[in-house]
């Protein structure tokens, strides 16, 4: 993967495949933040803890996005507090703050260095979008630990350089990162603590009691057993993929920009994003390159060209770029649930799945490590604080969920453009 972040993550790593039939307490299929960080968690309640990953650590979404550790759900808290009344609502906002707070103890406890900057701007793309924006931090700021300003048009040159924008939301809690530094970070201290990772290891199938997990040249027996897959599961288990939908999204970063063009376009040397169905995100690297995230699709390929595909998208917000070289393109593939809220669950009583945090799963998926230990080692609450809420099946299965899902997201994107 030709990445920005694969050309400037610092460690060359390379681990080993799997050639052995070996026993362990946990076994941990794929090494994205999900798997690492639950083998993290693990290894320090003292379990021996296994990781296969079908290609290296950070291959998957957590290596390839937009490095945007945010606060609160992918789905607002208007809608929680509807669905799942104010307790429940107010319990999942906390579970995102502390999501978080583990990332930064995390960076800080392993002094990992991946290029951490603190601070998120929200911003409107239609007039129509503002008083909601402006009700939900008013709404925030009364009734959730959150600390946001909203900021009026008249007012948004202190902050972006562009007036593409109607408003937008200031917080700081949120923060930004390198994440493929901050995994391949997180990976090196799970194997100081005496975590086995294994690359270039896919599973192909496994049997459960007892837990058998087959590769092509090893197998590892394990006690328990958790599907850290994501949008790279395929087929592995049937129970589970339906539920979550692939989707391929972009990201560019542009050549270095001189400090006077980086302060202007993002003077706070904040993430930013905006309201559109299919998000832009975007924020500065640790050397002052523009990491632009726009666009999306549903197919099985990548675009030709995605320096081309995501460049457009950039020069919508800032036309001033069009002369700046775009250096770097790539793609990761997501997974989405129905309802935009994360899906976990145990299938027959040892093994764990957590999956589709739907685009917004750094922090998520660095929690659900934390959960699925606690779960393990006896304390299953707050793991089923995410397992109990409701989901569904993507409707068609894994087939036919495609038309259905590529019809209704090409709607909402034409919405965007009125
Ligand atoms: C382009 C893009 C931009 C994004 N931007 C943001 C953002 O700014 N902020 C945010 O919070 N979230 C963002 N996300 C989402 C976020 O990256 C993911 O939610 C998160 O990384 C999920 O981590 P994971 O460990 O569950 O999955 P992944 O990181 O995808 O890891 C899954 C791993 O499982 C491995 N695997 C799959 N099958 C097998 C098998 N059979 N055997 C062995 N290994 C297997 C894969 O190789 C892969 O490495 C973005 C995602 C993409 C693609």
């Amino acid at each position: 993967m030709d990445s920005y972040y694969t050309a400037t993550a610092k460690s060359k790593v390379i681990y080993d495949k799997l050639q052995s039939d070996i026993d362990t307490d946990i076994c941990i299929i794929g090494g994205g933040f999900t798997g690492i960080s639950s083998a993290l968690h693990l290894v320090n309640l003292g379990y021996k803890v296994v990781v296969l990953e079908a290609n290296q650590p950070g291959y998957g979404a957590s290596g390839r996005n937009g490095g945007h550790v945010g606060i609160g759900q992918r789905v607002d808290q208007f809608y929680l507090e509807k669905k799942f009344g104010w307790h429940k609502a107010k319990t999942l906002w906390d579970m995102s703050i502390e999501a978080v707070d583990t990332v930064k103890n995390l960076i800080n406890e392993h002094s990992i260095e991946c290029n951490l900057k603190h601070g998120d701007i929200h911003f409107a793309h239609k007039k129509s979008l503002c008083s909601d924006l402006q009700e939900e931090v008013e709404h925030l700021n009364k009734h959730y630990n959150f600390s946001g300003t909203y900021i009026e048009r008249d007012c948004l040159q202190d902050y972006i350089g562009t007036d593409v924008f109607y408003g937008g939301v200031i917080e700081n809690h949120s923060c930004h990162l390198h994440p493929l530094k901050y995994l391949q970070g997180l990976t090196l201290a799970a194997t100081k603590a005496g975590v086995k990772v294994y690359g270039e290891s896919l599973v192909s199938e496994y049997n459960s009691s007892p837990t058998l997990v087959k590769t092509e040249f090893g197998s590892v027996r394990c006690d328990h057993l958790i599907i850290a897959c994501n949008g790279y599961i395929k087929n592995l288990e049937p129970k589970i993929n339906g539920y979550i939908m692939p989707i391929n999204n972009f990201v560019i970063a542009t050549e270095r920009l001189d400090e006077k063009l980086a302060k202007t376009i993002i003077p706070l040397d904040t993430s930013m994003s905006d309201t559109r169905f299919v998000i832009n995100y975007w924020k500065l690297s640790g050397d002052n390159r523009l990491i632009f995230g726009g666009g999306e699709n549903y197919t099985k390929r990548f675009p030709k060209d995605i320096k081309r595909f995501v460049q457009r998208y950039m020069l919508k917000i800032y036309p001033q770029l069009a002369t700046v070289a775009v250096e770097y393109g790539w793609g990761g593939t997501l997974a989405i649930t129905l309802n935009r809220l994360p899906h976990f669950g145990c299938l027959s009583n040892n093994v764990w799945f957590m999956q589709g945090y739907s685009g917004h799963g750094i922090a998520a998926s660095t929690l659900a490590g934390k959960l699925v230990s606690e779960a393990i080692s006896g304390d299953p609450s707050r793991f089923n604080v995410i397992s109990g809420l409701p989901t569904l099946k993507f409707p068609g299965g894994t087939l036919l969920r495609w038309p259905g899902m590529v019809a209704g997201m090409l709607y909402y994107t034409l919405r965007d453009r009125f």
